[in-house]
């Protein structure tokens, strides 16, 4: 059976947008229902300043009281230098750095041009080596929302100023999800062509639902992991009319049927996205949690 890792980023990018701020507590809970639906990596937070993301305020507390589990990775996403340093103390597996494709998005991101962003990166790959799991994802890598088309040429030159520090995945992310199936096939066929030992993950956003095609599209080419979320919350606070990511649950329905292993337990996801709504006090996008899977379990023919 084909399998695909499955990155839960709903305490990071499902909740940084929400105008309901999760307490520490039920951000704890909402980790503990991703590890007990079967999540092995899970984006907790990020280190950013809590002034421009004040959602994400706390992550070290988050990271202090959380129980370690045997297999279950914690990641800690970083813009910069000083996130870094906050998600190393914080003790996290693995750092997430962020890189945009665009000039200006990264500009405005993390305050910075794209290539000494990347240079940062690879003082800080330096720096995990040994220590933790390091790892790139390159936003916006299908499209900006202030530049238009990112062209592959420039990907590429991104990619590769990535590569030398020897990332343990790149990350593809289309931020503003405009991304079509063939872009997905092309930009992952063209990381993979020049550099096919190292994984690949897929961050998709649902904005033109197009989320779930290109996730499938993501499988053929042949990506090792993709981040979704319960529920399909999320959103960038700096990308204008950014929506949610994809829903754990519907992707995990798609692929679970489709005979591609996920190691995600549906009923226990549908579970969490029901939970993670109440909490937030709105609906959210997950199609599944309302239908329900498919076929119907026998308590529910039973009751016919
Ligand atoms: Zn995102």
């Amino acid at each position: 059976m084909e399998k695909v890792e499955i990155v839960e980023v709903s305490p990071r990018d499902g909740i940084q947008n929400e105008p309901k701020t999760l307490s520490l507590k039920d951000k704890r809970e909402l980790i503990e229902l991703a590890i007990r639906a079967g999540a092995k990596r899970i984006e907790v937070g990020s280190f950013v300043n809590p002034k421009r993301v004040p959602q994400m305020a706390g992550s070290e507390e988050l990271m202090a009281s959380l129980p370690r589990h045997d297999g279950v990775s914690y990641i800690g996403l970083t813009l910069n230098r000083r996130g870094f340093e906050r998600a190393l103390a914080a003790r996290v597996h693995e750092v997430t750095f962020v890189v945009v494709a665009s000039e200006t998005f990264n500009q405005r991101n993390q305050g910075t041009g794209t290539f000494e962003s990347l240079r940062v990166w690879n003082e800080i790959a330096a720096e995990a080596a040994g220590k933790m799991r390091a790892g790139v994802t390159i936003g916006a890598a299908f499209g900006c929302p202030f530049e238009g088309e990112v062209p592959l040429s420039r990907l590429l030159a991104v990619v590769e100023a990535a590569i030398d520090a020897d990332p343990c995945e790149i990350g593809l992310a289309d931020t503003i999800g405009v991304a079509v199936p063939r872009d997905i096939r092309e930009r992952v066929g063209a990381v993979k062509e020049r550099y096919p030992d190292i994984p690949i993950r897929l961050h998709l956003h649902n904005t033109r639902n197009m989320g779930y095609a290109n996730a499938w599209a993501g499988i053929e080419a042949g990506v090792a992991s993709l981040d979704s979320s319960l529920g399909g919350v999320g959103g960038c606070p700096f990308a204008p009319r950014a929506t949610g990511n994809i829903a754990t649950e519907d992707l995990v329905y798609m692929l679970e049927r489709s005979g591609v292993e996920t190691g995600i337990d549906l009923d226990a996801a549908i579970d969490a996205a029901r939970w993670l709504e109440e909490k937030l006090e709105k609906q959210v996008p997950g199609q599944l949690m309302k239908a329900g899977p498919f076929p119907p379990h026998n308590e529910v023919l039973a009751g016919e």
